[in-house]
């Protein structure tokens, strides 16, 4: 097994990954710079995976970078290599080639380390899981799966309706005849959302023939002799044709490489994931963590916490780059910050959906009907924000948010037709106009 020295190792090819070869490429340009990923393509953008179901991104604009980022960075992609064995002490990794690399192996020593191994689906446990047809749908290789199945697939029903279970829904709705939705709680999208906008984006769902069933959930999976799904049974007895079934019911950190490492993991009660600090450093010195399977700084609750989006795992790579390369940064940028699109029914949500029962919290709520806007504060801070239906002014309040602005001035205004970026203050108009992913 060939022995290879880096002074960086990154495990994870994607948005926590790419931020910290950039954040590293700022401060150091000579360093040596490796990238493992056991997926084997190019880095891609997650998010798009379901967009290219339906046609709407072909791969090459699924690209998270040109085809030249690793030449350009002088980064060493090991794509298509699984990392194994952790060795803290000696600073070393084993990484096995999978797929057509079946057999290759490879010792990599570093200097410093990221971890940016991100997620892995919640799959319950049941029969039939294995069937052809029965999938999750977190990476590219699962999405061109079921792309090359879609032609026979008249039923599709997805279990969860989370971020990824709704986007799903949605881009399956372009292409197949029958999709069902199926919740185990009383709404969709619970942890983005409160129950106003929840039910406006359901309606969206329906109104564009996706099934939703709330409170209910997948007790069973049939299929034929040919072992291709063909039914699921729900809780309550009833069954669905089905001949694909995504279940995607969330994701929790991928942490295996660091179990029985010495790195600390945050316990089960919290959703697991690594510890780390303001730099992203795990308690092992010279290791760092990033992404969707590490915690982050929340700056409206000021607690840690997992926070499995793209733009905190892009901006925490980047600033654990930073570090790593020897450039003091502190990641406070994050917090549970969403916006998406579903059948042209914008919503976007930041901070707390629901406000807290605690002295000193309010909210301000608009209701037009066909769209709807609410604003929780602290003392004059937002700390929340939802915005359903129509979105013009997120960007404003999100900038309030991020700059932590008192808004007594202006806070019987915020949601007036008549509120304006001309209401704010110098500073926090200069603030708002930075966009979240650049950190010098
Ligand atoms: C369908 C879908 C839609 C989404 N939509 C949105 C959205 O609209 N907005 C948003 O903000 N976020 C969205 N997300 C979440 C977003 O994609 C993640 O937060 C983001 O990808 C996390 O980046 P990461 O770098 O932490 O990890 P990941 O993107 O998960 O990448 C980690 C990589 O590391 C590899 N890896 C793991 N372990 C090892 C190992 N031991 N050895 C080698 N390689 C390893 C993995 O295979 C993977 O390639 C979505 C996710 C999905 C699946």
């Amino acid at each position: 097994m060939a022995t290879k020295k880096f002074d960086y190792l990154i495990i994870g090819n994607s948005a926590g990954g790419i931020g910290c070869a950039e954040g590293i490429r700022r401060v150091d340009t000579k360093g040596t710079i490796a990238m493992v990923s056991d997926e084997p393509y190019h880095t891609y953008s997650r998010p798009l995976i379901t967009h290219l179901l339906e046609g709407d991104v072909d791969r090459k604009g699924m690209d998270f970078r040109p085809r030249d980022f690793y030449r350009r960075h002088a980064v060493e992609p090991l794509l298509g290599f699984r990392a194994e064995d952790l060795n803290t002490d000696g600073r070393s990794v084993k990484v096995i080639g999978t797929n057509g690399k079946a057999g290759t192996r490879h010792n990599l020593r570093y200097g410093k380390l990221l971890v940016a191994t991100g997620g892995a689906p919640f799959i319950p446990a049941m029969d039939g899981l294995g069937l052809g047809g029965v999938t999750p749908m977190i990476n590219l290789a699962q999405s061109l799966d079921v792309k090359k199945r879609l032609a026979r697939v008249r039923n599709a029903v997805v279990l969860g309706a989370g971020l990824i279970g709704t986007k799903t829904a949605e881009a399956l709705s372009q292409v197949v005849n029958r999709v069902t939705m199926v919740e185990l709680a009383d709404r969709i999208l619970a942890p983005v959302s409160d129950i106003r906008s929840s039910r406006m984006a359901a309606d969206a769902f329906r109104g564009n023939g996706v099934e939703v069933i709330l409170n209910n959930t997948v007790t069973g999976i049939q299929g034929d002799e040919k072992g291709q799904v063909t039914e699921v049974v729900l809780r309550d007895g009833s069954v669905l044709p089905c001949d694909l079934f995504v279940v995607a019911i969330g994701v929790r950190p991928r942490t295996d490489l660091l179990e029985g490492s010495g790195v600390e993991l945050a316990s089960a009660k919290v959703g697991g994931g690594v510890e780390v600090d303001l730099n992203m450093e795990t308690s092992v010195e010279g290791i760092y963590a990033c992404g969707d399977c590490a915690h982050a700084h929340d700056f409206v609750t000021g607690g840690m916490r997992l926070l499995p989006l793209w733009p905190n795992a892009y901006i925490g790579g980047r600033i654990a780059g930073l570090n790593m390369a020897g450039s003091p940064h502190h990641h406070r940028w994050a917090t549970n910050m969403n916006s998406v699109d579903f059948f042209g029914f914008p919503m976007v949500s930041a901070g707390f959906m629901l406000k807290p029962d605690r002295k000193g919290f309010e909210e301000i709520v608009r209701d037009e009907g066909h769209w709807y806007a609410k604003i929780i504060l602290q003392n004059d801070v937002i700390k929340g924000l939802i915005m359903a239906g129509r979105v013009e002014r997120a960007g404003i309040y999100l900038g309030l948010m991020r700059g932590r602005t008192k808004v007594t001035a202006f806070k019987r205004e915020l949601l007036t037709d008549a509120f304006t970026a001309v209401h704010l203050p110098d500073e926090v108009k200069e603030e708002i106009k930075k966009p979240i992913t650049v950190i010098e």
